[in-house]
This record gives structure tokens, C-alpha cells and sequence, in this order.
């Protein structure tokens, strides 16, 4: 077995060492809870001031804007819930989102329209982009919330969000952003940005799992989420999570003061791997922007052939990845991303998504190259789909597009 070349950092990424140094003492010896009121509670307690400060510090936010969580998808479901409580009549109201927003949007809003509100979901572009027009018209509708994702994270799109903020604001409409992906690879100041609301979450940018932030910006409504003690203001009830909390602030402070260093070479890496491919790999493309995508996402759309056998044979060769297929109840749909840009089903199917780390290296990226093409080689071989494509058939997923 070759040595492990980890290439799916979109997923998740590796506690970093200091981060979990920083977090140990809480486990055991300073395990207080924050809300108690003697010295070991008032440890713990200063510990979460501590850490809440280090979040608003890289989102140019205020402390008290700041409201801990369990992560992107807790965050993303309370920004949408808080949303409804908020519209004047009890099951009546307007959503928008986008038609590649993740799951924790997509399916918050699912539910909400099951409960009866209507919910607008805006296309996007080849590029997977939204289209400001239409923005503009379905916010003039009457509606009340709109929530579009910074940065996707099968594709790596980064939506023009300061414009989208300020079509929304001038119709005083909320606007909510996931910026779960962008957080720690690009800049995030909620100011710049000028959201209401915005989710981030620790584990996706050297942090622990299940722990994220939503950004709430003063003077916005937030709703309780969680009912229960009077934790985070009294709208996100139970015991804080000590550890986690302090180790989301250390990935804060880390990523913030690494994170020039940590784009450029994301940018450098990327942008070699995707030449490498290019190079060497007919009929291959790069789904999302050519510009302003996610320094470190490689996304790749190979014909012919399916995600899935990729992955399994760059599996074999250490090299862990993702496909944009979503495994949903046993059956593999293509990814919603690709579909919802204009890819036709069987091309979507090709899709690869390659995830690069600031720990990863030009030699593995080298080696990724080379490793490769034989395997797109074997399974195009074996691939009726690529035959007939190459014969000249043109059909639906060809070797010469036709999506
Ligand atoms: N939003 C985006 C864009 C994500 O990529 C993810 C995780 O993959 C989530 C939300 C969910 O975050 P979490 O895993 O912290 O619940």
C-alpha cells in the first residue's frame, strides 16, 4: 500500500496538534461547567469568553454576535428557523435560496416548505453562479429570508456576496450565508459581507467536529433554537461543550494568522494539479469558476467514467478523495451541484472532487499525476459509454459533451 495522500480537506480535516493541546485541560482538570458558579465554573466560563472572542476576531464580528453551536448544520437550520419565527404570521412567509445550497440548507428548507412556506430555489450558471436578476425580482415578491452559500463545497463557487447583501438589505430582507467552506481559505468579515447571519464550523478548517459558530449581526432577531437553560443569551439552550469551544477558538487564531500562507499555497497546489491533469487526461474538465473558486478545490469532470470506480481505484493507490455524487438511500444520485449548473446526469456521474490541505505536498500532488491517468485509462476501457462516445455516437455523457 503507497503512503496516504489525503485530498478530501472539503470533508473534513485533521485536528491541528496545538489545537488539541489547547483543548485537553478541559476534558479533565479545568472541566467546569461554564454556567456554575464557583472558580472551576468561572474557568470554564472565561475559557468560552475567550474562545468567543477569537471567532468574532477573524470574522471582524463583535463577541456578543457570536453564538456557538454544534456545527454547519445547527447553524444553517436555526439561521432558516429563526427565519420563519420572524415572519409575521405563523406558516406564512417567502424563502430564497440557491439550487446548490448543501443538504443542511436544501433539506431545512424541504421541512419548511412542508410546513407551508414558500420556498424559491434560484438557479445558478455553468459556473455556479447566481443570477443577480433573478435575485432581485424574487426579493421585490415579499420576501422575508435569503440564504446563499459563500463558497460550495463540491465545486468551490464563490457567490458575489456583498452584492447579493446588498440587494437584500436595501429590500429589508435577512440575509443568511454558509460559509462553511470558505472560512479558514478565503477572508470572511461579516462587515465586508454584509450579512445578517452566517454559519462556520470548526472541523473544516483544522478544528474539532461538532462545533460551529452562527454570526448573528447585532440589532438582527434571533430566535431560540434549543429550549432549555439559559446558555448563549437564552436562544441556544445546554451545557456548553467546553473542549470543543476552546478548541474552535485555536483554530480561529491559527487560521487567521496562517491563512495568506495557507491560500498561496493551496492556490500554487491546485493549480498544479489541475495543469498535471489537464496535461496528461483527455475529455476533462474543471467544474466551477476558472477565477474567484476556493484556493485548494480541485473539481474535476472526467467523461466517460464514473466518480465512484475513481475513487475506489485512488483508494488503492493511498490517494483519499471524494466523488460529487451524494449516496442517498442506496441509490447513487448524481450531485445536485452539477445537475442544477446544466451537466446531464451521466456527466455529472464523472465527477471527482480532489480537496488539497495546507499539509499536502508538491510531491504528492506529483504523484496524483502520474497515478492517475492509467486509472481514467482502465476504467474508459472498460466504459461502453466512452466506446460509443469515441466511436463517433456523440450520445447523452459523451466524449464530446452534448450535456
Ligand atoms: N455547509 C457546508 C457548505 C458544508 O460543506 C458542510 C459540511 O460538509 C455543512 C454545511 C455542515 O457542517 P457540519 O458538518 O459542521 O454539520
Amino acid at each position: 500500500m503507497s503512503e496516504i495522500a489525503y485530498f478530501d480537506h472539503s470533508a473534513t480535516t485533521p485536528v491541528d496538534p496545538a489545537v488539541r493541546e489547547a483543548m485537553e485541560p478541559y476534558y479533565s482538570e479545568d472541566f467546569g461547567n461554564p454556567s456554575s458558579p464557583h472558580s472551576l465554573g468561572r474557568k470554564g466560563r472565561e475559557a468560552v469568553e475567550t474562545a468567543r472572542e477569537q471567532v468574532a476576531a477573524i470574522l471582524s464580528a463583535r463577541p456578543e454576535e457570536i453564538y456557538f453551536t454544534s456545527g454547519g448544520t445547527e447553524s444553517d437550520n436555526w439561521a432558516v428557523k429563526s427565519g420563519v419565527c420572524n415572519c409575521a404570521k405563523c406558516g406564512q412567509g417567502r424563502f430564497v435560496t440557491t439550487k446548490i445550497e448543501h443538504h443542511a440548507m436544501l433539506h431545512a428548507c424541504e421541512f419548511m416548505a412542508m410546513m407551508g412556506f414558500d420556498v424559491i430555489y434560484l438557479d445558478v450558471d455553468r459556473q455556479g453562479l447566481v443570477d443577480l436578476d433573478q435575485l432581485k425580482r424574487e426579493v421585490s415578491e415579499g420576501t422575508n429570508f435569503v440564504s446563499v452559500m459563500l463558497a460550495n463545497n463540491e465545486v468551490g463557487t464563490i457567490q458575489p456576496l456583498a452584492a447579493i447583501s446588498e440587494i437584500c438589505r436595501s429590500a429589508g430582507v435577512t440575509i443568511h450565508t454558509d460559509a462553511v467552506q470558505a472560512a479558514g481559505k478565503i477572508p470572511v468579515d461579516v462587515g465586508e459581507l454584509g450579512v445578517d447571519l452566517l454559519s462556520i464550523s470548526a472541523h473544516k478548517f483544522y478544528g474539532p467536529k461538532g462545533i460551529g459558530v452562527l454570526y448573528s449581526r447585532k440589532g438582527h432577531h434571533l430566535h431560540p433554537f434549543m429550549h432549555g437553560g439559559s446558555q448563549e443569551g437564552k436562544v441556544r439552550a445546554g451545557t456548553h461543550n467546553v473542549p470543543a469551544i476552546v478548541g474552535l477558538g485555536k483554530a480561529c487564531e491559527l487560521s487567521a494568522e496562517r491563512l495568506t500562507g495557507t491560500r498561496a499555497h493551496l492556490e500554487k497546489l491546485g493549480a498544479r494539479l489541475w495543469n498535471g491533469v489537464k496535461g496528461s487526461i483527455e475529455e476533462v474538465e474543471l467544474s466551477g469558476p476558472p477565477e474567484k473558486r476556493l484556493p485548494g478545490l480541485v473539481s474535476l469532470i472526467v467523461r466517460g467514467i464514473e466518480g465512484e470506480a475513481m475513487l475506489l481505484l485512488l483508494d488503492r493507490e493511498g490517494f483519499e478523495a471524494s466523488s460529487g455524487s451524494a449516496c442517498t438511500s442506496g441509490s447513487l444520485d448524481p450531485s445536485h451541484v452539477l445537475m442544477a449548473m446544466g451537466y446531464e446526469a451521466a456527466v455529472a456521474h464523472g465527477s471527482l472532487r480532489l480537496s488539497l490541505g495546507r499539509d499536502n505536498t508538491e510531491a504528492q500532488v506529483d504523484r496524483f499525476i502520474e497515478v492517475f491517468p492509467p486509472i481514467v485509462n482502465r476504467l474508459r476501457s472498460m466504459s461502453s459509454r466512452w466506446a460509443g462516445a469515441k466511436a463517433g455516437a456523440g450520445g447523452a455523457g459523451g466524449a464530446g459533451g452534448g450535456e
